[in-house]
């Protein structure tokens, strides 16, 4: 018998699955830097260095119609619509050949960052979490099992503020494929069920203020709404 909880347990953190009264219980939040040609141009960083990733905790996720409040110590907060991977399974060293069968399912998400804090750290050398890592900073659509739609390599990825286009890109420009991402991050941890990976954003990363409604969508795949409160 376990011993009991000196506070009471906490809710577990979790994504809905699209037509579904079941969720995805999420135990981590991995993110993948740079993984767009485009994008790592218009932030001015060095095309040649390979892939890398940061963390959100999973009870930053936000769901598919959330009021996302306008995070504290930031003047410029950006979205970064991303291709979300959910594991249903994982290991160490995974061989890239094998890595989609620990894949329950896909979604779409956008990687909230507040860029000024990210800039800011990056130039000290110090780690990303102020940027990156706040309050539902990762608002996540409905997943789709792969059972249902297979594992996408090719689809338009997209981001609407406001109605227009900022992001607008295709999961074919990944430099590192979601296979590659999965194998690459198990070299780095053990990646296991409820994991979640957010795969990186195309260019067109701009500003959001209060007010904001943004709408994203990966075709085929899910699309989500959400808004800066
Ligand atoms: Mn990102």
């Amino acid at each position: 018998m376990s011993a009991s909880f000196v506070i009471a347990p906490l809710a577990q953190a979790q994504i809905p699955v699209a037509g579904s009264s079941q969720a995805f219980p999420v135990r981590r939040i991995w993110c993948v830097g740079r993984n767009y040609l485009e994008h790592i141009r218009e932030l001015g960083n060095d095309e040649r260095q390979p892939p890398f990733f940061f963390a959100k905790h999973a009870d930053m996720v936000a769901p598919d119609g959330a009021a996302v409040p306008y995070p504290p110590l930031t003047k410029d907060l950006h979205h970064e619509v991303e291709l979300v991977v959910a594991l249903k399974s994982g290991g160490a060293n995974i061989d890239p050949a094998r890595a989609l069968d620990h894949v329950y399912g896909y979604g779409v998400g956008v990687d909230l960052t507040r860029r000024d804090l990210q800039m800011a750290s990056r130039k000290k050398e110090q780690p990303w979490e102020i940027g990156k890592s706040f309050d539902q900073s990762a608002p996540c659509s409905a997943l789709r099992p792969a059972s249902e739609i297979g594992h996408p390599g090719k689809a338009r990825i997209w981001l609407k503020v406001n109605g227009q286009v900022r992001q607008d890109g295709d999961l074919e420009q990944m430099i590192w494929n979601t296979a590659e991402i999965i194998s690459k991050l198990s070299q780095q941890v053990s990646v296991g069920a409820g994991d979640i990976i957010m795969t990186g954003t195309p260019a067109g990363v701009a500003q959001i203020s209060k007010g904001d409604k943004i709408e994203c969508g990966i075709d085929g795949i899910a699309t989500m709404k959400c808004s800066i409160a």
